[in-house]
């Protein structure tokens, strides 16, 4: 399996306060301590963050909620971070590196990711025989189920 990493970013470290700024500035954005504070806090690997923990993070510097917030949104919109879908009652955020999906326990939370896509093949055939839309411009996809270790606990509770 190829993954493509669009930001040329180690998988397994934290990002550097370097490659903070490059990514601020890459996309086109002005490289501002408020906006290096918030991307500093998403590591490589999918360890999705919300803004509720941002916010906590974040508390001791002089940058205020809506600032996050507004941060969080241009950044999504600038193609930064994916917003994530975790069941969990708020949004979460990652860095958004190459395309890929996850695996979520619904019990422990452990996330896995995997880059295996058939959505995008299918597009054609939901669009022909969609009524109402002309075009899919991006999808997300989450599989919620039970870890290894998880699956073990819940059997043995069972026994
Ligand atoms: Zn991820
Ligand atoms: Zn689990
Ligand atoms: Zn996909």
């Amino acid at each position: 399996m190829l993954i493509v990493n669009v930001l040329h970013l180690n998988y397994d470290n934290d990002m550097s306060t370097s490659d903070v700024s490059a990514i601020i500035k890459k996309a086109g954005m002005k490289v501002t301590p408020g906006r290096r504070a918030v991307l500093n806090l998403f590591s490589t690997d999918c360890k999705p963050i919300n803004a509720e923990f941002i916010c906590k993070k974040l508390k001791n510097q002089k940058i205020n909620q809506v600032t996050i917030y507004r941060t969080l949104f241009s950044f999504e919109q600038a193609g930064i971070l994916s917003r994530i879908d975790l069941r969990k009652g708020s949004v979460h955020y990652e860095l958004h590196t190459s395309h890929h999906h996850h695996l979520i326990c619904s019990h422990c939370g452990i996330i896995e990711r995997f880059a295996v896509c058939e959505i995008k093949k299918h597009s054609k055939k939901i669009l022909k025989d969609s009524s109402l839309f002309k075009s899919i411009n991006h999808h997300s996809l989450e599989l919620f189920g039970l870890c290894r270790a998880c699956a073990e606990v819940t059997n043995t509770a069972h026994e």
